[in-house]
């Protein structure tokens, strides 16, 4: 995908400040961090959204998840964390290449969405 902003971070076109790597995912920090650790990690291949992902596509996103543990504590957040993965227009995904942010810190963030 030559337009997508992750695609050219994965290629190293656009700096990151990475955190982690494997052969099939990147995990880098937010550019914009809403909490003390704030990081992504993406699928090196190109998937728009978690509501487009195929069977194929379920092992590269369970690692993810796997992953997104011991990646928080060695970021500063061993207490636990949370995982978002906004899809489409109404999660309000802004960058349609799949990723699942990792956001914690040392203290309880807010909750996940304003009571009703
Ligand atoms: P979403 O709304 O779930 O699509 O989130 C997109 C996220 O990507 C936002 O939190 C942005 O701050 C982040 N972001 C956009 N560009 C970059 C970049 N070049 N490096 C790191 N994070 C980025
Ligand atoms: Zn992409």
């Amino acid at each position: 995908m030559d337009h997508c902003i992750f695609c050219k971070i994965v290629r190293g076109e656009i700096p990151s400040q990475k955190i982690y790597e494997d052969d099939e995912i990147l995990g880098f920090n937010d550019i914009n961090p809403q909490a003390e650790v704030h990081f992504m990690l993406i699928p090196k291949k190109h998937i728009a959204s978690l509501a487009e992902a195929k069977a194929e596509d379920a092992g590269v996103i369970g690692r993810m998840m796997v992953l997104s543990g011991r990646l928080a504590s060695e970021q500063g957040s061993p207490g636990g964390y949370r995982t978002v993965v906004n899809t489409g227009r109404i999660g309000r995904q802004d960058v349609m290449h799949l990723h699942v942010h990792v956001i914690g810190g040392r203290e309880p963030l807010g909750r996940m969405l304003p009571k009703a």
